[in-house]
């Protein structure tokens, strides 16, 4: 009886497995008979193109529309174009970066072995993807004719079936996708990410073929949902890849497997298989909750960061109630309980989740935020901000474009050094000389890197500050959203096709004036929406002079009228320097403070001390104002806060001791922004500091 139970169960699997060929079979035909796919491409151009997308609230600008034109980002963005961009791709097309060597040895036009590594394909593309938005500005025809070489090579090394991961096709013992620690989504995402750029910009459909081929290898490879993969879906970029190439090519079924990867998990029962040996389990990959049931923000923080990302593209496409409630509760589960004061997230290298899941490089306890041993990767920065930029598209909500500014200023860009050449893949809040092994640490370092092995940080970053004049601006339904600010210049549709056109001229963030200019507009009215930061409080807006009320921090103003060309928009945001305390429940910065000025946090380090003074002895005097000084020729441009700080003398010993009325000294020294630590030589830094209130 029992064998005849086995035996149906199997003919009914060998039918219900024949059935899903057969469907699978079916889409597959209608895909191929869409071999010109090319012509009925999406026309929208955005950096996540959600033109059409339902149930997005902000419509993104098309690539190219903004360029910042003066001032910081205007500064930052050169250096990407002239030094982090060209230098990066130097590293990664040579012997030291290894990226394209695996394409070339893979297409089987080069000798030798896979070098870096399982992600270093993904990486690659970033730095493609960061290339093509520079090229949107700058139509220089070089990075074009570059990128095609790159493209052919990589045509080359995709395998006939469409799957694509260098180190599998080079490697004779390993089997495509037999075990998730290869990383072969990871790449697979940055793949159709890039390629849905690199055609939204050239409108070439080169690079977009790989990708389609890629995806159709992974439709057929995934959607019967085989028993043996349903661990896979990390690392979880390939849902934002994958929602991007739906929206290009308009092909449902990229939809559908990117919603499949998020219902895959929380599905199975959590132990170690053949899939899984060698990278952790459970809440590190987010695995153990299904992510319309969590409440909690788990895991790598990157992991993370990217699976609610997709899911907020997936969201955007179908409007799902339950995945929209469950993002809301994560982001406030990050933001309010998880992340630093510079918007970094992933508290720890390693420790638990509170499932007691062993954890790397991410999210840890509520409200547990240790400063020197922060791990806060500079991709896990970046990741929070870009899922801030797109629940920012779904819900209208400016208190998300204030993550992605605060990101900006602060935890990403620390992650490169002031002149682009120079890499920090952790970025810890507070360094103390001595209290770290390095040697023992794969990412962590004493002074910043010109290459990291494990390159993931530093092309996210440029490709970042690359599309960063795309984050600018957003269309609202009749109008345009001013989600930043920075010297720039817009021309682009506003939803209805008419044209728009206004400058922006500031100082940002050193000062808080900015002036918006209408250069041309439509006659009829439509709307303005300022952003006005959380922290801004006390701001005035006027238009040709004349104040504009009800402006509430936190919210976006929204200015509706007839606008005509040379009509005027000023904001005032008051640059107060401020001191920032964290939740009582963070016990490593209890009695200290962060300064913020802006939306830019401040630290202190060993340049600016007495030479020998630990970074633990320094003290903010509450009465002692920090004086903004605006400094062109200092750490390029910068303005910092000057003043008396307190550097306390006697000294600690031991684990414990006694202590009665300590002795401190004063000293006149200056704070400077977070971002710009580390570029003055090796030492110390801090940017939660003790205060004695009243000295
Ligand atoms: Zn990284």
């Amino acid at each position: 009886m029992k064998n005849i139970s086995i035996f149906l169960l199997g003919l009914f699997l060998v039918l219900s497995c024949q059935e899903k060929t057969v469907d699978t079979d079916s889409l597959r035909t209608e895909s191929s008979t869409k071999v010109n796919y090319a012509s009925s491409l999406d026309t929208g151009k955005g950096i996540i193109n959600n033109a059409n997308s339902p149930h997005a609230k902000l419509k993104s600008i098309d690539i190219g529309d903004c360029r910042w034109t003066e001032g910081f980002w205007a500064e930052k963005w050169k250096i990407a174009e002239e030094v982090m961009i060209p230098r990066m791709g130097t590293i990664l097309k040579g012997d030291i970066g290894h990226g394209y060597n695996n394409f070339k040895i893979a297409a089987g036009i080069q000798e030798g072995e896979h070098k870096g590594f399982w992600w270093h394909d993904g990486d690659f593309y970033k730095w493609m993807e960061a290339s093509t938005y520079i090229y949107a500005i700058n139509k220089d025809e070089k990075i074009v004719a570059e990128l095609d070489e790159i493209i052919e090579v990589i045509a080359k090394a995709q395998q006939k079936d469409g799957y694509l991961s260098t180190p599998i096709i080079i490697r004779d013992d390993l089997e495509p996708f037999t075990n998730r620690r290869y990383h072969e989504l990871y790449n697979s995402g940055h793949l159709m990410t890039a390629a849905c750029i690199h055609n939204r910009v050239t409108g070439k459909t080169n690079f977009l073929d790989i990708a389609v081929k890629h995806a159709d290898y992974l439709y057929d490879l995934f959607s019967p949902k085989p028993d043996h993969l349903k661990r896979f879906g990390f690392n979880q970029t390939q849902i934002m890849g994958l929602v991007e190439l739906y929206r290009t090519t308009k092909d449902k079924r990229y939809l559908e497997l990117a919603e499949q990867f998020i219902n895959m998990r929380g599905t199975y029962k959590i132990e170690d298989d053949e899939t899984t040996k060698g990278y952790p389990i459970g809440d590190m990959v987010q695995e153990r909750v299904a992510l319309r049931e969590e409440t909690e923000a788990v895991g790598h923080a990157v992991l993370a960061l990217y699976y609610y990302a997709g899911a907020a593209d997936v969201y955007a496409e179908t409007g799902e109630k339950a995945l929209i409630d469950a993002l809301d509760r994560l982001w406030e589960n990050v933001t309010l309980k998880k992340m630093y004061v510079t918007g970094a997230v992933g508290q720890t290298h390693y420790g638990r989740s509170s499932r007691l899941d062993k954890i790397e490089e991410g999210f840890i306890d509520e409200y547990m935020m240790p400063n020197m041993t922060a791990y806060n990767e500079t991709c896990a920065n970046i990741c929070n901000s870009m899922f801030n930029h797109r629940m920012l598209t779904l819900s209208g909500n400016s208190k998300h474009a204030d993550i992605m500014e605060l990101v900006l200023h602060n935890s990403g860009l620390s992650g490169i050094s002031l002149d682009g050449t120079h890499y920090y893949y952790s970025n810890p809040l507070r360094k103390i000389e001595g209290a770290l092994d390095y040697d023992k640490m794969n990412v962590e370092f004493p002074e910043r890197q010109p290459y990291l092995q494990c390159f993931c940080c530093p092309p996210n970053l440029v490709r970042t500050i690359a599309q960063s004049p795309g984050w600018a601006y957003s269309k609202s339904e009749n109008g345009i959203s001013v989600n930043l600010y920075g010297g720039n210049k817009l021309e682009t549709n506003l939803l209805d096709g008419t044209v728009i056109k206004l400058k922006q001229e500031t100082d940002y963030p050193w000062n808080g004036t900015v002036k918006i200019t209408i250069e041309e507009c439509k006659d009829s009215p439509y709307e303005l929406l300022l952003r006005i930061p959380e922290w801004a409080k006390g701001t005035k807006v006027t238009v040709n002079n004349q104040s504009v009320d009800n402006i509430i921090p936190g919210n976006f103003a929204k200015i509706e009228r007839k606008w005509t060309a040379g009509d005027i928009i000023l904001l005032d945001m008051p640059m107060e320097t401020k001191f920032v305390e964290g939740h009582p429940r963070i016990e490593e910065v209890r009695n200290q403070v962060a300064v913020k000025r802006g939306p830019v946090v401040y630290c202190i380090e060993s340049a600016d001390l007495p030479s020998q003074t630990d970074i633990t002895s320094v003290y903010l005097s509450s009465n002692k104002m920090l004086v903004p000084t605006n400094r062109p020729d200092f750490l390029g441009g910068v303005t910092t806060l000057e003043g008396e700080i307190l550097i306390r003398k006697d000294k600690l010993e031991g684990m414990y001791r006694e202590v009665s009325a300590p002795i401190f000294e004063k000293y006149k020294t200056n704070l400077i922004p977070y971002y710009a630590w580390s570029n003055r030589g090796q030492g110390e830094m801090t940017v939660f500091l003790p205060v004695i209130w009243g000295q």
